[in-house]
């Protein structure tokens, strides 16, 4: 089952423009649309399927996991690529988070969680999916919530938030962003990872680009849109840090949706290219890192 929204997720104005047609190249192969609004240039899918009916676009063991247990060059690039960005994901939040107590949005299986953990922070997770939670709750003893806007205590507070592409699937936009603004401790950061439909993987490979995700992906945000959605929520945009591996990732999965192989020295190549056209501050990298404070702060 699908919905119409009738006006911009972000500035509510009714005039959208089409903007491609793409498909659900990872699952269904179900057809759907991204818009653009006309007004602020926000990007988003339309129409989309309902929360209630979203369930079944999940229903993959490769979107739970990525990688565990599988074979082939991809699930082992993704493999190596985590285990970086883990370190890294955390090297932000010591740089960046006021305080020690940290609420991962989406958390998933609960490694970077885990990691937070055995560094000494205080963790808090929320994950729908009731497989991964239990894992999480089990294997790592981290305390995960089922859901965001009703899960946590009234006095809750943390120090960092962080949403690991996770943004761009949530159907509540504007509640979650005002719960979220709600929870942030005085001074506390707010990290948010997307991928950015500006860079120039995503030009390249248009309807093809693995980063559209549809339509799991509600949201096709770029750095425009991200930070007016950011004012509109009294949060400043303080730091913008790119995903220099995930370049390559979407390109290789996007040569696999193109051309129904993955062709690496094409992938490498816009993999590559993505990352020397991010200069463009109009442009971007292919995923980006936003770190967003209280205005008042
Ligand atoms: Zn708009």
């Amino acid at each position: 089952m699908t919905e119409k929204l009738s006006a911009c997720p972000i500035c509510n104005n009714a005039d959208e423009a089409f903007y491609l047609e793409g498909k659900d190249y990872f699952l269904t192969k179900e057809p759907f649309q991204i818009v653009e609004c006309r007004t602020c240039g926000f990007r988003y899918t339309n129409p989309r399927p309902t929360e209630e009916s979203s369930g079944k676009y999940y229903q993959s063991e490769d979107y739970i996991s990525h990688d565990a247990g599988k074979n082939g060059l991809i699930p082992a690039l993704y493999g190596i690529a985590r285990y970086f960005t883990l370190r890294s994901k955390f090297g932000i939040v010591k740089r960046y988070s006021p305080g020690n107590s940290i609420l991962d949005i989406g958390c998933g299986t609960g490694e970077f969680l885990n990691y937070c953990q055995k560094k000494g922070y205080k963790c808090t997770g929320v994950e729908p999916s009731e497989k991964a939670r239990t894992f999480a709750e089990t294997n790592y003893k981290l305390d995960v919530k089922t859901d965001f806007l009703n899960g946590l205590e009234a006095t809750s507070r943390f120090d960092c938030i962080t949403l690991w592409h996770v943004l761009e699937h949530i159907h509540q936009l504007d509640k979650t962003m005002m719960k979220l603004t709600h929870v942030l401790s005085p001074g506390a950061i707010l990290i948010v990872a997307l991928p950015n439909s500006n860079s120039h993987d995503a030009s390249s490979y248009q309807e093809f680009w693995a980063a559209f995700d549809l339509p799991r992906h509600l949201y096709h945000f770029n750095r425009e849109s991200l930070i007016a959605l950011a004012k509109k929520h009294q949060l400043s945009c303080h730091k913008i840090l790119p995903q220099k591996l995930d370049s390559y990732y979407i390109s290789l999965l996007s040569e696999k949706y193109k051309r129904g192989s993955a062709n690496y020295f094409n992938a490498f190549f816009h993999g590559f290219l993505s990352n020397i056209k991010a200069r463009v501050p109009q442009i971007g990298h292919s995923s980006e890192i936003y770190i967003l404070k209280h205005k008042i702060s």
